[in-house]
């Protein structure tokens, strides 16, 4: 068997032969005689392709052997020629990451003479973890700067087997994981990398390396990052995000700040206005309320010659839970009351009592609100809940006042 991405990253398409074809678990497996279908394996994904115009779903190396998983196995048996295919965007977008990782890291060991640990390639975004215990942001852009600077010089990048003696000659990254033969990736004047991945040829292929992110990672520093056409793509979605706004904000993209803080005084400006109108409101509330104490009647319940306790209740169609609280705190401080308070569109309910024994409001609200479907809670002195519709709600109100209320 006879891997092609060794050779040259940039075989797209090839015929070759049916070596074997298999179904495993309920997976349909196929390997030839030569694939440039590259493996999961080195922190890089595996390709996808077709096979004879079948998709090819996960590519890995199993005792020697590259194994294509494929939607159904072909009809063709073992030394057919098959034409195959690489899905050329996503090799690439690998290749242009995997290769910028390579100059990222050669620049950390250089500038920051922090080595890498270890290497994701995702979907978004990927990221290395450099063996530097902290990282300021001018480090950042100058690693940013420098990893860029490799890339402008368009340096060659190589890729060739060599045996233990050759290999003695080279200063690597680090020692390969591997004996005898090894293959070297060179970038040239930067470094030795013993790997077996997919690279592209000259820097100058990688476009950019665009750093988004250091941050600590267990004692180390994991740097996030991205390369050639995913920092386009993201350029372009993040110029897509400013023009939306600068629309909004009928401006253009250099007067989004000064628009927005604008923006912003003025809503504060409006949350103090809003404040203040709430505040007599609320007054002219308690006003009327209080207003209402005045017609003081007992308890049904109450026994003679205890204190008389008055239910205020009071219902509206939006106020917040925390007006409501608001509220009935100051109330409370007027007398032995029941304050029963209720907002329609909130859904919300707020019991709350000063004087009254008999009533623990939180304890109420757990021995009833199940069988109105209702959620909440509270101490003796004040209990809230919420409600999934105003029929329940005015239900649970409605057995409040049946046991609270005037008769
Ligand atoms: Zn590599």
């Amino acid at each position: 068997m006879t891997e092609l991405y060794f050779d040259s990253s940039y075989v797209t398409s090839w015929a070759t032969q049916l070596a074997d074809k298999f179904t495993q678990n309920g997976q349909h497996y196929i390997v030839l005689q030569e694939t440039a279908f590259y493996p999961n394996g080195g922190g890089q994904p595996c390709d996808g392709g077709t096979i004879d115009g079948i998709p090819v779903l996960d590519v890995s190396r199993v005792e020697g052997r590259i194994w294509h998983q494929v939607a159904s196995l072909p009809e063709q048996q073992s030394g057919a020629e098959l034409y195959c295919e690489i899905d050329w965007q996503r090799r690439f977008d690998h290749m242009q990451q995997h290769s910028g990782q390579h100059l990222l890291s050669a620049t950390c060991l250089r500038v920051l003479n922090a080595p890498t640990l270890s290497f994701h390639l995702g979907e978004q975004e990927c990221t290395i973890d450099i063996d530097i215990a902290e990282l300021k942001p001018d480090q950042v852009r100058l690693v940013e700067r420098e990893v860029n600077a490799y890339i402008y010089r368009n340096l060659p990048i190589r890729s060739y087997i060599v045996n233990e003696e050759e290999l003695a000659k080279l200063t690597l990254v680090k020692p390969p994981s591997v004996t005898g033969m090894v293959r070297i990736v060179e970038i040239e004047g930067v470094e030795y990398n013993a790997c077996g991945g997919t690279h592209v040829s000259r820097t100058g292929e990688l476009g950019i390396v665009k750093l988004y992110k250091a941050e600590k990672n267990k004692g180390h520093i994991r740097l996030y990052f991205r390369c050639g056409w995913r920092v386009l793509d993201d350029y372009n979605n993040s110029l897509a995000v400013y023009d939306t706004i600068a629309t909004r904000f009928n401006t253009g993209r250099g007067d989004i700040v000064g628009r927005f803080e604008k923006w912003n005084d003025e809503q504060k400006q409006q949350r103090d206005e809003l404040e203040r109108l709430r505040r007599e409101n609320d007054a002219y509330v308690l006003n009327e309320l209080l207003g209402r104490i005045q017609q003081d009647r007992p308890l049904a319940e109450s026994e003679p010659g205890e204190v008389s306790i008055t239910l205020i209740e009071q219902k509206w169609d939006s106020r917040s839970l925390q007006d409501m609280q608001r509220l009935a705190n100051v109330l409370l401080e007027q007398g032995n009351l029941i304050v029963l308070f209720a907002s329609r569109d909130e859904r919300k309910v707020v019991l709350a009592q000063a004087g009254h024994a008999d009533l623990q409001c939180g304890m109420f609200f757990k021995q009833h609100l199940a069988e109105f479907g209702g959620k909440g809670g509270g101490n003796d002195r004040m209990a809230q809940a919420g409600f999934d519709s105003v029929e329940q709600l005015e239900k649970f109100v409605g057995l409040v006042r049946e046991r609270f209320g005037k008769r």
